[in-house]
């Protein structure tokens, strides 16, 4: 499958287009035509080699929308036309403990599941490319269906922003009439505040923003503290059952943790780097849980979107043509972004045979042992 996609070759430069093959489709895989794909903030850490662990070229991309093209020989579950996801994941092991129980996000495998895009482990060097890109082929159990009454561009941020966040309320056992704190109101909050209230919770945002106070108001958060207001702070006091932290970068989680009623979860989704260090005290006399959530199982995956198409839970976006990816990165690092960027496909579509592209290497499938 040729595709053009957008991506880097070294974290200093730009996102520019890039030409390659996509393996064949096989048996038991899904061709898909990506029409959408959302602009998360770790594809921003990626591209840019944040983590340490880029393996280039990298073409980012793991909200992926589009529509099935063909399928191979034993998919049951897909058909030619259908609007279908692609999340974070590609491929698992299928067969371990925590692939057995819907978590394939923590395949023990010996190259664990593998993500849509900078996926295969060092050091063998291969590398899978995502949803900057024209086309994926996939194999079917990591496909999903995209329900009828969600836009497909706004279904897009769902596969991430909303499964990382939905993933901790489910695990934690968010209920009704508590109260759910969400620390952050970008991507991944605006989606969290909207989750928590459709468990029926009261929902506290969390912001440094004073300026995002309405727009967070009308998603549904019964509350806005904006965190360097002492006295708003202080009176939030002990007053959450849960908090989902989504600020993806390092920040001061004593300012949140004295927040936590005794016997809560403060958990983490948003800053995979570092912490300034913390006072175990708050943690000790409240017993309080500092924890961590990463993205969440396919069938969840599916969950979440069933329950945003059933709730009405919609994110935010903004639509981008690819080439505008650069410059969107650029707002999202000065968080200009309400709330989420999507790259509608159609516009490289439509010049696909006219783009200047640099040839690259063919991704790997992204193979794990037992497949
Ligand atoms: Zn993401
Ligand atoms: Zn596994």
């Amino acid at each position: 499958m040729h595709v053009i996609g957008y991506g880097t070759t070294e974290a200093s430069a730009e996102l520019v287009p890039l030409s390659f093959e996509r393996p064949d489709m096989r048996a038991g895989e899904v061709e898909i035509e990506i029409t959408h794909c959302g602009v998360c903030h770790s594809d921003l850490h990626q591209a840019r080699d944040d983590w340490g662990n880029t393996v280039w070229p990298c073409v980012p991309g793991h909200e992926v929308v589009g529509l099935v093209t063909r399928v191979g020989d034993g998919v049951t579950k897909f058909k030619e036309g259908d609007r279908v996801g692609v999340g974070c994941m590609v491929n698992s092991c299928q067969a371990c403990g925590p692939c057995e129980q819907g978590d394939e996000q923590y395949c023990e495998g010996p190259k664990s599941a593998t993500l849509t895009y900078n996926g295969p482990k060092k050091p063998d060097g291969s590398n899978t490319y995502g949803g900057y890109s024209t086309g994926i082929v996939v194999r079917e159990e990591f496909v999903l269906h995209i329900p009828e009454a969600i836009d497909p561009a706004e279904a897009a941020p769902i596969l991430c922003a909303g499964i990382t966040t939905y993933n901790p309320m489910k695990h934690f056992g968010l209920k009704e009439g508590q109260t759910l704190g969400v620390a952050g109101i970008g991507g991944l909050g605006h989606m969290a505040v909207q989750l928590g209230k459709s468990f029926g919770a009261k929902v506290v945002a969390l912001t440094t923003t004073e300026a995002k106070r309405s727009d967070i108001l009308e998603l549904g958060a019964d509350e806005v503290v904006v965190m360097s207001d002492e006295e708003a702070v202080k009176n939030a006091a002990q007053s959450l059952d849960l908090m989902i932290d989504t600020i993806p970068y390092p920040h001061d989680l004593n300012d949140y943790i004295p927040l936590m009623k005794p016997n809560t979860t403060l958990c983490v989704v948003g800053n995979i780097i570092e912490f300034p260090s913390f006072d175990p005290a708050q943690m000790i006399f409240n017993r309080v849980a500092v924890s961590g959530s990463l993205i969440g199982g396919v069938a969840m995956t599916q969950e979440v979107l069933d329950r945003c198409a059933e709730h009405g839970i919609r994110p935010l976006i903004e639509k981008i043509d690819i080439d505008e990816v650069s410059s969107a990165f650029g707002r999202m690092q000065e968080e200009d972004v309400r709330f989420r960027h999507v790259i509608d496909m159609a516009g490289l579509k439509s010049r696909m045979n006219d783009v200047d592209a640099k040839k690259i290497d063919p991704p790997a499938r992204g193979e794990v042992v037992g497949r």
